[in-house]
């Protein structure tokens, strides 16, 4: 068996994507704590730079593999209440951050933002245009549902200042497509990128994923082949999580129908072993970005940073979530919004921030989290970079986390040595792995079974 395929097998445990340390699990309910009120007083106090999350929420069908938080609804009216919802989030949130401060990257996530009509998207662009200072570099993202776009939203996204868009096209095969309830014709997605591109969108991302129902190796290579011949500048291939008791639609799927794990992982296997050769580097986790991209030159340039929305090249943003269940992230604070859509509209109406769950990080968080982001973004920790812990060098303070990185050492995917750990090329694909040694939670077992497979 092909090596990689050996060690992808051995290390595929359950375990964190670290889009944040501590993870979403380990937030906890807001109600009367007093920290959010003290946090962001001291926010307002200075200018800082950020990067707006808005979550749309609705979707006209429900794809059964799905696990994100959505409403499904045909109703398009239902936007326009929203966008009612998020300008009122807007005032509230404009009245805790410094006149000063920056917006230097906007994305729309969901659900689907194109569910809104290109009028809803005007409306939504213009009031970010009146209640935050944009910057003139602004890095603005839309994801897209290739099955609900038109030109006039792409003319739309465009003329509110978006400059990438990512295409959710997950396979290209016709009964992958249906045994998920997501039909899509290659022709569609090929359309739209040419379109958007048209329209000058300087970067287009394309979604991926592995390990679905009906998908095989086979099924896999044709679907990367034909999507690597439109051009995209980034790819994310995700692995399907199949967790039909925490995401219940995926209790419609067959589960016959899933991929066996050793095809699962030969599909992984052959995404990192052809995309490089396709002129795509390997940045870490599920992404793959070519030469020229600031992703590839951020990696390179060691300014890779990691937060709620995958991989980004910004470093020192404040990440503001608006919208329901949306994240938030300050330097030592994660804060989510209320997940039920009519409970967040009911905290707006009552003038409140809809801030359900808080996460006030611990001088013991700080630092992991520090040395976690290392991992997934720069591939090394130095250990000269951190400073004695109680007269303590770094060797000594994680002394056990680093006799437990053995197993990695031997199979070539870390290099070991006084100075500090060193990611090997190889070693890329299994950073959640090496990264969880550091996780004092899943070291203490808490929520330890709530996460996906790390490979
Ligand atoms: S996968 Fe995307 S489009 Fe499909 S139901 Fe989930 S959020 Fe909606």
């Amino acid at each position: 068996m092909n090596k990689l395929l050996t060690q992808a097998k051995k290390f595929n445990v359950s375990g964190p994507r670290y889009t944040s340390y501590p993870t979403a699990l380990q937030f906890e309910v807001a109600e009367n704590d007093p920290a959010l009120g003290l946090y962001l007083e001291e926010r307002k106090k200075r200018a800082t730079s950020l990067s707006l999350y808005i979550h749309i929420p609705f979707c006209f069908s429900l794809c059964w593999y799905c696990g994100c938080t959505k409403v499904i609804t045909k109703n398009q009216d239902r936007g326009d209440t929203y966008i009612d919802y998020l300008e009122k989030e807007m005032k509230l949130l404009t009245g805790t951050l410094h006149p000063d401060s920056i917006t230097e990257q906007i994305h729309f996530g969901g659900g689907t933002p194109t569910f809104l009509s290109p009028p809803q998207l005007l409306r939504l662009g213009s009031l970010l245009h009146r209640y935050f200072n944009l910057a003139g570099t602004l890095e603005f993202s839309v994801e897209i549902d290739p099955r609900r776009v038109s030109t006039e939203h792409i003319d739309a996204i465009v003329e509110i200042g978006c400059n990438r868009v990512s295409l959710g096209i997950q396979d290209t095969n016709t009964d992958v497509q249906t045994a998920i309830r997501r039909v899509q014709s290659f022709e569609e997605s090929a359309r739209i990128t040419e379109m958007a591109r048209n329209a000058g969108i300087e970067s287009v991302n394309f979604d991926l994923i592995y390990g679905l129902p009906k998908q095989t190796l086979s099924t896999f290579k044709k679907t990367l082949d034909q999507v690597i011949s439109l051009d995209p500048d980034r790819f994310a291939i995700y692995s399907y999580a199949h967790m039909p008791s925490i995401m219940p639609s995926q209790k419609l799927l067959n589960e016959a129908d899933l991929p066996s794990v050793e095809e699962k992982l030969s599909m992984l296997v052959h995404a990192v072993n052809t995309l490089p050769a396709r002129g795509y580097n390997f940045i870490g986790m599920d992404h793959f970005a070519k030469e020229a991209d600031e992703l590839s030159i951020a990696l390179n340039n060691g300014t890779l940073q990691r937060n709620f929305q995958g991989y980004s090249t910004r470093p020192e943003l404040e990440m503001i979530g608006l919208g329901m269940s949306s994240i938030s992230q300050g330097w030592d604070f994660y804060t989510q919004n209320e997940k039920d859509l009519s409970r967040y509209y009911q905290l707006l109406d009552e003038g409140t921030l809809p801030v359900k769950k808080i996460l006030t990080l611990s001088e013991e968080d700080l630092l992991r989290r520090r040395i976690i982001m290392q991992i997934m973004c720069k591939g090394e920790i130095l250990f000269d970079e951190y400073p004695l812990h109680n007269g303590l060098p770094f060797s000594e303070r994680f002394s056990e986390e680093l006799a437990s990185l053995a197993p990695f050492e031997k199979e070539g995917l870390i290099q070991l040595s006084e100075k500090g750990v060193k990611i090997t090329p190889d070693g890329r694909l299994f950073l959640r792995n090496i990264a969880m040694v550091f996780d004092e939670y899943l070291q203490k077992k808490i929520h330890q079974n709530a996460y996906s497979k790390t490979i």
